[in-house]
């Protein structure tokens, strides 16, 4: 998906995504969306920035996008403390428990915006 495309669908989504899903209990903030290439991954949250990337030409469909923003924003909802002892106890990105949440988070979800982009 092209830059253009990939930030303004996304921003179309956030606010309904905001409303349906509320903000987080752990950042005062509401997320940055931003789009940059990446070789691998389809997107990032950065909990210290509160920012959403996606990696909008790793992004194959709206559908993807949407799964992605909703992976992302599952993230800010999570307890940045928690998700770091994770890691440090050696899980990755298929075992992480707050992974397989956000990829649970998205496939449960994501039909509900489809609609809006
Ligand atoms: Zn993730």
């Amino acid at each position: 998906m092209n830059k253009e495309k990939a930030i303004a669908r996304a921003s179309i989504l956030l606010p309904h995504i905001i409303r349906e899903f509320g903000t987080s209990k752990h950042d005062d903030r509401i997320p940055l969306i931003r789009t940059k290439r990446d070789k691998c991954d389809v997107g990032e949250y950065n909990f210290l920035k509160c920012r959403i990337t996606i990696h909008h030409n790793q992004v194959k469909s709206k559908k993807e996008l949407i799964k992605t923003v909703l992976h992302e924003y599952k993230h800010y909802l999570q307890c940045p403390y928690r998700f770091q002892n994770h890691l440090n106890r050696g899980s990755d990105y298929w075992t992480h428990p707050m992974e397989v949440a956000a990829r649970a988070f998205e496939k449960k979800y994501w039909k509900n915006f489809k609609n809006l982009i």
